[in-house]
């Protein structure tokens, strides 16, 4: 097999990581979360509690509002202090609940139990307990766009094969690595859970081979007790998590377009996403915890375990602040993030984590001066997803939606490989991304 996918850049030379992958992670409960009732794709959720409630870590706060959510719960125990409406990153008004901590019982710590030890005997968890367990748990991908993780597992078509995705692609990055040296076992277990609800002959964890270490160990573990489980290690390579990107190296098939990967029988999960399974199934504790790199120009980068909810401001606080004058804040990475914060104190950063938040990063903020293209085609030889960004670049610009859609803007992942590599410093991933958005509003609205 040949371990390749179409595209892709090498966008950095590992040392980004370097920053925050030699510290365990740290533990930090704060005394006031603010939590967001937009956590995941799909519907938002509006809140079951009102202000003067006492909530205890783990309650149900919020519920999607149509189909195609995930529940929302308490990530601290305390007091619903007010509950606000604010925009989301993608301008969207939600509803915020801030809950303030009675110190009881609100130290976010993962669930200990024996899924954290050895391997768990599954045999009495039916399909039907375990989904159950996930939509009330409020499970979503934690590695991308947070697709509710239930609705992938309520497919139809038969599953042959479940992909992990630990490659970790995205530079400065590193909440993927730490989890899997600190709780292997919980992974393992969640791995499994996942191959059992989907009736897959198989999962396949899936590494970058700037992993081999973790890569290493969970092979022991997996192969000494004959589990359904492979260990992949792929070529260091943006953006190698891509789910597309994933089927095409791993499996050498190629999902068609405007599909996902369950009509070819697979289902792609994220590292952190079984560790969460395994936590809710096994550990009885929903989503309310994930682990976030903070990492970039702060004074002491490293990853954090944190209630969903922490304000950003106190996480880049905890770091030791910004060591830039210049500083441009990101949520996420830096292929994939989104833009916080332009200069100023990181007191006047406002947000909080939320389920897909992976990281936050500060860059040194660079002006970039975008010129006229000059055809060198680079941008469509990285295209993972076999695009020409500097034509749907030009259609954007004319506000040709139509010419958009027929040269496949839906199909972009937004991976930024084109922007990176164009040398003319155009905002082709920006552009083509907001098209793609603008196409499916279009298309939702003539579906109403
Ligand atoms: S057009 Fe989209 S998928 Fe293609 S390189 Fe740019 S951001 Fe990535
Ligand atoms: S990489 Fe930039 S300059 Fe080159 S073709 Fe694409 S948009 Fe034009």
């Amino acid at each position: 097999m040949r371990h390749y996918f179409h595209g892709g850049i090498h966008p950095a030379d590992g040392t980004d990581k370097l920053l925050s992958n030699q510290k365990p992670i740290r533990i930090y409960t704060p005394t006031i979360v603010e939590i967001s009732m937009k956590q995941s794709l799909g519907s938002i959720c509006e809140a079951v509690v009102k202000v003067g409630d006492k909530v205890s870590r783990g309650d149900l706060i919020g519920k999607p509002i149509k189909f195609g959510g995930a529940n929302i719960h308490a990530s601290i125990s305390g007091t619903i202090i007010e509950i606000r409406k604010d925009s989301d990153l993608s301008d969207i008004d939600v509803e915020i609940i801030v809950i303030e901590s009675d110190n009881n019982n609100t130290e976010a710590k993962y669930p200990i139990g024996d899924y954290e030890k050895k391997l768990i005997d599954l045999s009495e968890y039916t399909k039907e307990m375990i989904i159950t367990k996930m939509s009330y748990g409020g499970l979503t991908g934690l590695g991308g766009a947070g697709f509710p993780t239930h609705i992938k597992y309520e497919t139809k078509e038969r599953i042959k094969c479940i992909l992990i995705n630990a490659a970790e692609c995205e530079p400065y990055l590193t909440c993927d690595h730490m989890l899997m040296i600190e709780h292997r076992y919980a992974i393992i277990n969640g791995v499994l859970l996942f191959v059992k609800v989907s009736g897959a002959e198989k999962a396949i964890i899936c590494f970058e081979d700037n992993k081999q270490d973790v890569a290493k160990d969970l092979e022991r573990i997996v192969s000494d007790k004959g589990l359904p489980i492979e260990i992949k290690i792929l070529p260091t390579r943006y953006p190698q998590g891509g789910e597309r990107q994933l089927v095409e190296a791993v499996l050498g098939m190629e999902v068609p377009a405007g599909n996902l990967p369950a009509s070819i029988g697979v289902i792609i999960n994220n590292v952190g996403t079984a560790k969460a399974l395994a936590d809710i199934v096994l550990g009885d504790e929903p989503l309310i915890t994930r682990v976030v790199t903070v990492t970039g120009k702060v004074k002491d980068p490293c990853n954090y375990l944190v209630p969903i909810g922490t304000r950003y401001n106190e996480l880049i606080g905890l770091s030791g602040g910004y060591t830039t004058d210049k500083s441009r804040v990101i949520s996420g990475g830096p292929m994939t993030g989104t833009c916080l914060q332009l200069a100023g104190s990181y007191d006047e950063l406002t947000g909080s984590i939320s389920k897909i938040t992976s990281g936050l990063l500060v860059l040194e903020d660079a002006p970039k001066d975008e010129s006229p293209c000059i055809r060198c085609g680079e941008c469509e030889r990285v295209c993972p997803a076999g695009l020409a960004p500097f034509k749907i670049d030009f259609a954007a610009i004319e506000g040709d939606i139509k010419l958009c859609d027929m040269l496949y803007a839906t199909e972009c992942i937004s991976c930024g490989s084109c922007s990176y590599v164009c040398p003319a410093k155009r905002e082709l991933a920006y552009r083509v991304t907001k098209a793609k958005t603008e196409i499916f509003r279009r298309r939702w609205e003539s579906e109403d």
